[in-house]
């Protein structure tokens, strides 16, 4: 079974602050094997990539093609699928402007789900606006779950493209992706799962999921910022799907002028769409990052965090702090990742999070880019979230019901 406390021991920053750190939804801390990773990169074979022929530039270039396997053998995926971008934002951005400004049109329908970060709106809204296409929102039920009735009735012929996360990032819930992807087919739409909150905390498998995008962040997996990855499935590239939108050099194989004519010649991908210097730290820090997650496992982690989920939710009952305490979403751990967003009665949920800040507890407020699920399940003003990782422990859930019980105390026993 993982053990917390020895995993610690490899995150410095765990040891020199005398915080617990429940913002792992947000970003996630570094092992000092990612740091020094990056150290050595740049203190020992920094270069630029694909550009030169002395044995630097061939160490980092060797490196930074590796990452790609890395992070295919993953999420199972073939490294000739995997595109380095800048974080799971920018990944939902280059599908739409990749994918989206050729497949979809006027009249042709997009279907996103309440429960969607803003990042996996927003890029559709504009690629609606742009095409004359037409956004539709699947209903989820009062707990936050997927109404798969509503999908059902939604999806069409006129569906292209299914937008859907794996694992909200307020509630935890985690969306049955692999059947979700079954009825996109079934339609002849696309399907992209933003899986931002899940490949860092549970075993993703794309062959399995059948899914056409997947998008995720290598800032919350343990590693760096500025780093994250855009999966584009064999077939959709196969397809003829995708246009290298975004160009320039090193996406490119031959740029010729014959007969006065400019003739470009562009490489397979996944080059095609990573022009210009990439992030090259950014790629070898989150390779480590990988290894890192793979050696402890992805099981584990999964099983360590429904655990302290769990521990959440009976701990809180045990203290009686229920009729205090209004989750966002389920009520129960099951089914649920380790994420739990909630208010405390009226209170507005900045100055929880400010309160509990004060005890030396670092949780995030507000809407956690996800405002119409606020608002469809009665959270107008936002919530609390404490989500967990790797390296929390059963104390650390201890000293969070310990916070909110004094809060509640404070505030309610007069
Ligand atoms: N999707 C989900 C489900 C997320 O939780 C986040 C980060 N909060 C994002 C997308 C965006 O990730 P990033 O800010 O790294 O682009």
């Amino acid at each position: 079974m993982l053990n917390p406390r020895i995993i610690r021991r490899d995150f410095p920053i765990l040891a020199e602050n005398n915080i617990v750190y429940l913002d792992n939804a947000a970003t996630s801390q570094r092992p000092i094997q990612v740091i020094r990773a990056i150290e050595e990169f740049y203190k020992t074979y920094n270069a630029n990539i694909h550009r030169g022929l002395y044995w630097l530039s061939q160490k980092a270039s060797e490196l930074y093609e590796e990452s790609h396997r890395v992070v295919a053998g993953l999420i199972n995926a073939d490294w000739r699928e995997i595109v380095f971008v800048k974080n799971a934002t920018e990944a939902i951005n280059l599908a739409m402007i990749s994918w989206g400004l050729k497949n979809v049109g006027p009249g042709d329908e997009i279907l996103v789900t309440v429960m969607e970060h803003h990042s996996n709106i927003l890029p559709w809204y504009t690629l609606a606006e742009i095409r004359g296409a037409r956004i539709r929102v699947v209903d989820v039920d009062d707990e936050g779950r997927l109404d798969k009735a509503d999908l059902e009735q939604k999806i069409s012929r006129r569906t292209k493209l299914v937008a859907i996360t794996h694992v909200s990032n307020v509630t935890g819930v985690v969306n049955d992706v692999e059947e979700i992807t079954g009825i996109a087919h079934d339609h002849g739409a696309r399907i992209l799962v933003d899986a931002a909150q899940s490949v860092p905390h549970m075993p993703v498998d794309v062959k399995k999921i059948g899914a056409d995008f997947i998008c995720f962040s290598g800032h919350k997996m343990l590693g760096p910022t500025g780093i994250g990855v855009l999966y584009i499935s064999e077939d959709v590239i196969e397809n003829n799907e995708i246009d290298p939108v975004i160009s320039g050099g090193g996406a490119v194989k031959q740029v010729r002028i014959s007969g006065g004519r400019l003739r470009v010649e562009r490489p397979r991908h996944p080059w095609s769409l990573e022009p210009g210097t990439p992030n090259i730290a950014g790629a070898i820090g989150l390779m480590e990052a990988v290894k890192y997650l793979e050696k402890v496992g992805l099981r584990e982690i999964m099983d360590h965090e429904r655990r302290l989920t769990k521990y959440f939710f009976e701990k809180i009952g045990e203290e009686d702090l229920d009729q205090y305490i209004r989750i966002v979403g389920p009520k129960n751990p099951w089914g649920r990742a380790g994420i739990i967003s909630f208010t405390l009665g009226e209170m507005d949920p900045h100055a929880t999070a400010a309160l509990l800040d004060s005890m030396g507890i670092a949780v995030r407020s507000g809407y956690h880019c996800a405002q119409p699920l606020h608002e469809r399940l009665g959270f107008p003003r936002g919530s609390v979230r404490a989500s967990f990782y790797l390296y929390n422990t059963a104390w650390e859930i201890d000293m969070l019901v310990q916070a909110i019980k004094n809060i509640v105390q404070k505030r309610w026993s007069r």
